[in-house]
């Protein structure tokens, strides 16, 4: 055998899996292929601090460079895996090398949705996934460009947002009728609207973008379906992404819009685990498998596949959760809100620091969605796993504190 522990894809999955098999006692052989240049790095800051130029590319890193050396993990930068054979245990690289493992870990991330409409790929329309997309969204954003923004999801407002700080002119089009309308509640879509209209955003909802105008071979406008035009010098597109199945598909593993995994980050084939944006998991919580794309679900799954590859207690099932930050504005989610039949506002919602409570039809706490409010969701982390059951006039009454808010014991569910 050539290696151990074969890790395909070095992303936020995979690199995290790499060191935590070695906090777990692995002692065989790690090898950990990516084929992005860089090691390990963490994308969030790249619509955020990155962008703006607060922070530097080291910062990015998840661990410095030579943690990798020193923990006897060979990690292979700017390659490929090409194909993987499970039943012989073979991957085979862009380099011709052919790899042989005992286990497989496929964290290959996700791709971005591509806009098919014409223009989509003249120079200056950009997309934002990884470190040098992000590069090249920083030149093009010199103080009064144009930017457009397609897509008004976390991605898209976060880059207007900082966008904004470098001192471009921004306008975001979103198809829907409200902003983040796929992944929020409609109080969060208004303070979010109302937020970028008060930071200077030009915001064209219900926006059917029809293609891409060249000016001077670059790109020069944006044209909507009811003909409306729009001069940009730089546009980015963030309408969502897709599960990098294909190398698991391919090799027979089963998939569905995502590697379908169990609680341990299992596949349907002996021996190979998946983890991270590549997969659709069991979220226990909801009883429904999902396809999360967050920090926090790469490392839940990364401790999963790492305790059952060392023989150790798989770790406990956590509530998913997620965080955006444009301007002064940190949001933070925990939960999903799935069979919700009443939403209850906690907060002030005109002060920018509130928080959406969604419950079912027995009052189970199903998500929170807090807005500057550290408190509510740190609380709320704790009653969204436990599926605590809340009263409605206590949550939106200022006089009880979250403290007193979650001594209220679950119903058993
Ligand atoms: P990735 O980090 O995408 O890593 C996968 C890696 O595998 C990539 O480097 C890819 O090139 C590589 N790869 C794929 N196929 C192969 C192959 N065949 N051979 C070799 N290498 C391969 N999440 C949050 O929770 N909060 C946020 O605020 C947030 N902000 C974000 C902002 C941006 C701009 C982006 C792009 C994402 C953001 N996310 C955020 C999402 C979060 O970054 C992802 O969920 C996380 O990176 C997933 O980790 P991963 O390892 O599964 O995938």
């Amino acid at each position: 055998m050539d290696t151990g522990i074969l890790i395909v894809g070095a992303g936020h999955a995979g690199g995290s899996a790499a060191a935590l098999l070695r906090q777990n006692g692995y002692e065989g052989a790690i090898t950990l292929v990516g084929e992005e240049p860089l090691p390990p790095y963490q994308r969030p800051p790249l619509s955020k601090g990155w962008l703006k130029g607060e922070l530097t590319a080291d910062d990015l890193l998840l661990r410095p460079a030579a943690f990798y050396t020193d923990k006897a993990i060979a990690l292979r930068t700017a390659t490929r895996v090409q194909s993987i054979a499970p039943a012989g245990r073979q991957a085979t690289l862009d380099t011709g090398e052919t790899l042989t493992y005992e286990h497989l870990i496929l964290a290959t991330g996700s791709r971005l949705r591509r806009l098919a409409a014409p223009g989509a790929d003249l120079p200056g329309v950009l997309e934002l996934r990884s470190a040098a997309d992000a590069e090249r969204i920083r030149a093009a954003l010199r103080p009064g460009a144009r930017l457009a923004v397609v897509g008004g999801g976390y991605i898209g407002l976060e880059v207007a947002a900082s966008a904004r700080a470098l001192g471009a002119e921004v306008t975001v089009f979103e198809r829907e009728a409200r902003l983040l309308a796929r992944v929020a509640s409609p109080e969060l879509s208004e303070h979010f609207a109302a937020l970028h209209r008060g930071n200077g955003v030009q915001l064209e909802l219900g926006a059917d973008l029809a293609a891409f105008e060249p000016r001077d071979g670059h790109v020069g406008a944006v044209v909507l379906r009811d003909s409306r035009r729009f001069d940009c010098d730089v546009a980015v597109v963030g309408i969502g992404a897709l599960a990098n199945d294909g190398l698991a598909a391919e090799a027979g593993i089963a998939c569905q819009d995502g590697i379908l995994v169990d609680e341990f980050a299992r596949t349907s084939h002996e021996g190979v685990y998946a983890i991270g944006d590549c997969t659709r998991r069991p979220v226990p919580r909801y009883g429904r498998m999902l396809r999360l794309e967050s920090v926090p679900n790469a490392l839940e799954q990364a401790k999963q596949a790492a305790a059952h590859l060392c023989n150790k207690p798989a770790p406990r099932a956590e509530a998913p959760w997620f965080w955006s930050d444009q301007y002064d504005c940190r949001l933070q989610i925990v939960g999903m809100a799935f069979d919700v039949a009443r939403t209850v506002v906690r907060g002030d919602l005109s002060a920018g620091k509130f928080a959406v409570f969604h419950l079912d039809a027995d009052d189970r706490v199903q998500a929170i969605e807090a807005v500057n409010a550290p408190q509510e969701f740190v609380a709320g982390k704790q009653l969204v796993g436990a599926a605590a059951v809340l009263d409605p006039e206590r949550i939106a009454d200022p006089a009880v504190t979250m403290k007193e808010l979650a001594a209220i014991p679950g119903r058993a569910q």
